[in-house]
């Protein structure tokens, strides 16, 4: 399929726009109203309020399967630190995970499907919102995403720096960790510096625990199946010569297997319970189950493999990509319907920042694999 230059350069037009006026999860009220403006601008049925900022555009064409296609919208509480035209105008806030990217090129597949029906069926194009941490694929999930558009598979894509320009990704089993966050609290008994054996300090005891909480990883896991335990916090105390009654450990779990997962949290449960009362501290920790881990369906995975090998040729697809661990709320839709996600490479000449960087800004080269991965993927699957 060819896609042509007058659509491309609109789409990088979007991209700009969208990255200057960025918008936090759950907030993107500009970013929402743009998307609503084109889609209906392109004859597109448009569904409102879904994960309160989300938008469902529906593009039907006779008969056939149902499938969606996601782009997450939102953005990070970062400052900008880029000098470019297009830079954030919104203070604190900017696309630094290219999101503003993954929305347009969403938005330019809308607007090409809808004057080149070469598909026979339904394209849900599902613009979410909060996917930075605050699960907006669960809450669209919630207001009833696959009731009110039942749909066969679903599909989303992250750019991925580190990954050459021209090239995807696409693994056959997982591509992002899950992702869990757990807050400790250990209660001791304040008393002088000087005088430590009068009370019962909670800032040793954390040491303790944040030393041996990796002993879960090393010792207990097998080696043979990543995890990942991180103490991203912790404070405690005001001054130099009080021992303080509290301290307050933060951090994260990271793994690709549920088993995995599971013995993580129990392991860490059982340590905050049981080792500091060797310091006559107690512990109590809360543990959240945040997101699942992005795993592809073999045949969506096929199917993606397939769309991006016609569209691209089969030197530019990439099948046995070394999963991250970070993660991606997109795995609450795959985990309700067959889906699959794949990386867009976005490293030119010069690799891309990375993700999460004050400095980064999507790479506009990307746009066009982006389009042609996904209108391939929608002319294979809803075939006529
Ligand atoms: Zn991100
Ligand atoms: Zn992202």
């Amino acid at each position: 399929m060819l896609i042509n230059k007058e659509l491309l350069e609109e789409i990088k037009q979007w991209r700009k726009l969208i990255h200057s006026q960025p918008e936090l999860g759950f907030n993107e009220l500009k970013t929402s109203a743009f998307i609503i403006q084109k889609l209906e601008s392109f004859g597109i049925d448009v569904h409102k309020g879904l994960g309160g900022t989300g938008v469902v555009g529906t593009l039907k064409n006779g008969e056939g399967p149902t499938i969606g296609l996601r782009a997450d919208i939102d953005a990070l509480p970062i400052e900008e630190k880029n000098n470019i035209e297009h830079k954030s105008t919104h203070a604190n806030c900017m696309h630094a995970c290219g999101h503003d990217g993954h929305t347009s090129i969403m938005l330019g597949v809308a607007k090409y499907l809808s004057e080149n029906k070469n598909f026979s069926g339904t394209v849900h194009f599902i613009f979410q919102p909060a996917e930075e941490v605050l699960g907006g694929a669960k809450k669209m999930i919630d207001d009833g995403l696959f009731e009110k558009f039942p749909m066969d598979e679903v599909y989303g894509l992250h750019n991925w720096p580190g990954l050459t320009l021209g090239e995807i990704a696409v693994n056959n089993g997982p591509m992002m960790a899950s992702f869990d966050t757990f807050e400790i609290t250990l209660t001791g008994k304040g008393t002088h510096a000087a005088m430590p054996h009068l009370g019962a300090d909670p800032i040793a005891a954390g040491a303790a625990l944040i030393t041996n909480i990796q002993s879960i990883i090393s010792r207990r896991i097998s080696p043979l199946k990543p995890g990942v335990i991180s103490v991203t916090q912790m404070n405690s105390g005001d001054t130099t010569n009080v021992i303080p009654d509290h301290a307050i450990l933060k951090g994260t779990v990271r793994s690709f297997d549920m088993d995995v997962r599971q013995s993580m949290q129990d392991m860490l449960t059982e340590m905050v319970t049981t080792l500091p009362p060797l310091y006559g501290v107690t512990g109590k920790i809360d543990y959240h189950i945040r997101y699942p881990v992005t795993t592809n369906n073999h045949d969506a995975y096929q199917a993606i493999k397939d769309a991006a090998v016609r569209a691209l040729g089969a030197d530019k697809v990439n099948t046995a990509v070394e999963p991250s661990m970070a993660s991606e709320d997109f795995s609450f839709m795959s985990q309700k319907v067959k889906g699959a996600y794949f990386w867009l490479g976005v490293d030119g000449q010069a690799p891309s920042k990375p993700l999460h960087n004050a400095r980064y800004d999507f790479n506009d080269n990307a746009i066009e694999v982006g389009v042609k991965v996904w209108v391939s993927l929608v002319e294979s699957q809803l075939s006529t």
